[in-house]
């Protein structure tokens, strides 16, 4: 059966570079926060196209050798996370296929929400599937299309789908990328100059993949846009009527990187402002104001400029954990959390303390932070979450787990606060929330925070089962 999958990935595209492939790998690496199951680049030498894809991070599978093997001026690229039973190769992307319109790849970030049903109709009508990925469904739409031209087939495929998507393809001779009408998942577009003052169009999930290649940003791919490049030159057609527009709020909250501009707004600067304004209505008796690294760090440092409470890194992350670490046959307690972070004792003990993360999902997390931070002295924790509580799964492309698995969409806030320990708990209000992303103009999803969808979601039910018992 259909194993309807939850992905946070990180996309890229390049057109028009000798270097295509390592410029994609560059581009991958900045983007391996928002995937690190798997990984896959796409390349075109304007003949053939060559997909190399794996399990793992993205400096361990694209070795010189490998992106030797991905020659050509264009390639995409994938970097893929998901949490669902089901983490084999086949679902790694980017899909590489032979069909009527040529040889095509297709490297996706969001969620088809109505993948299962278009899956069956095509079943039903005799296409066969080798994964579970709704990636997949946009390639048979595509193949089955009756449009002559890949752009055409792409359009016509594109108005069958629901949910979000932001989406790169690779043809022979040309890229073609394209974003769901309502834009729920970023994509950034931006060029540099080559020798000879040739240009290079680059597209990406966040900016900060550009910074490292030296590429500058230029503006976001509209919702319902596609943008083609192509031997023509660059063409940006509007695919679709603009639907309303919800762009994820929970990327600004923890998922983008802060130096990324998404959305077209700095994440930092949205991420310093949830922490001010999180100051501003749960202020607490404490000595200093210790982020849950990396996720917490900004916000605490608004937190902290707001209050004029000290900011004190208390916790350190270990960011060298890889996958092959050798764990004790003996359990010990709290291993997991305990490789990635450690306290410094010599600034806990005996301190009341604001610890800040983005959110609580389950709380088990949560609860084991708050322990370590008290064992290592702190007198009073007073948690303090940098978004409202998250009380609805999401179908978007963030990995959130069910319902009945969100603590806060079945406890209180003093519940819960009791279930992690801490002494005070607050979280910032939907209003700030609002404020600090600066959404004027309403253009946000916050349908984790709230449960309303911006989408009509068709079989919520099986959209809302647990993902253990899918398939
Ligand atoms: P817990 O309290 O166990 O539910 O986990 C909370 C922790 O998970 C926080 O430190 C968050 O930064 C982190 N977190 C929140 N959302 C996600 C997500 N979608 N993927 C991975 N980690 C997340």
């Amino acid at each position: 059966m259909f194993d309807k999958f939850r992905e946070e990935c990180g996309v890229f595209a390049i057109q028009g570079h000798p270097e295509a492939s390592k410029l994609t790998y560059l581009g991958l690496y900045a983007l391996q926060h928002r995937g690190q199951e798997s990984a896959g680049i796409a390349s075109s030498d304007g003949q053939e196209i060559r997909c190399t894809k794996d399990m793992g991070h993205v400096a361990e599978i694209f070795t010189p050798a490998v992106l030797n093997e991905l020659p050509g001026e264009m390639a995409i690229g994938h970097t893929r996370y998901s949490t669902a039973g089901d983490t084999v190769l086949l679902n790694a992307q980017p899909f590489s296929v032979a069909c009527n319109k040529g040889r095509v790849a297709v490297a996706h970030n969001g969620n088809i929400t109505n993948a299962a049903e278009l899956r069956r109709e095509l079943e039903m009508e005799g296409s066969i599937f080798q994964a579970s990925s709704d990636t997949e469904v946009i390639l048979h739409l595509v193949a089955r299309s009756r449009e002559r031209t890949l752009a055409g087939a792409l359009r016509d495929a594109m108005l069958q789908l629901e949910g979000a998507f932001s989406l790169v393809f690779l043809a022979q001779d040309r890229i073609i990328v394209a974003r769901d009408p309502h834009g729920f998942r970023p994509l950034a577009m931006g060029q540099m100059e080559l020798s000879g003052g040739r240009i290079c169009h680059v597209f990406a999930s966040e900016t900060c993949a550009f910074d490292l290649i030296g590429a500058v940003y230029l503006n976001d791919v509209e919702p319902g846009e596609m943008v083609i490049v192509g031997p023509e030159g660059i063409t940006r057609e509007r695919y679709a009527p603009a639907a309303e527009p919800a762009h994820c709020v929970f990327e600004h909250v923890y998922f983008s990187r802060p130096d990324s501009i998404v959305f077209g707004r700095p994440v930092q600067e949205s991420r310093e402002m949830l922490g001010r304004w999180l100051a501003r209505e749960a202020p607490a008796p404490a000595d200093l104001v210790v982020p849950v690294p990396d996720s917490g760090v900004a916000a605490a440092i608004g937190y902290s400029s707001e209050s004029g409470l000290p900011f004190r890194q208390a916790l350190i992350r270990n960011h060298y954990i890889g996958r092959t670490f050798i764990e004790p046959s003996q359990a010990i307690r709290d291993f997991g959390v305990k490789l990635k972070l450690n306290p410094v004792r010599s600034l806990l003990d005996g301190k009341s303390v604001v610890l800040v993360d983005d959110s609580i999902v389950r709380g088990t997390t949560s609860r084991k932070i708050v322990r370590m931070v008290r064992q290592a002295g702190a007198r009073e924790i007073h948690l303090r979450i940098s978004g409202p509580p998250t009380i609805s799964p999401c179908f978007y492309g963030v990995d959130t787990p069910v319902k009945s698995e969100l603590i806060a969409a079945n406890q209180s806030v003093e519940e819960i606060r009791r279930f992690v320990e801490a002494d005070t708990l607050a979280y910032l209000s939907m209003a700030s929330l609002r404020r600090a992303v600066s959404d004027d103009k309403h253009e946000f999803c916050y349908a984790c925070y709230s449960g309303n969808y911006p989408t009509e979601l068709i079989n919520i039910e099986e959209l809302m089962r647990p993902k253990t018992r899918r398939g």
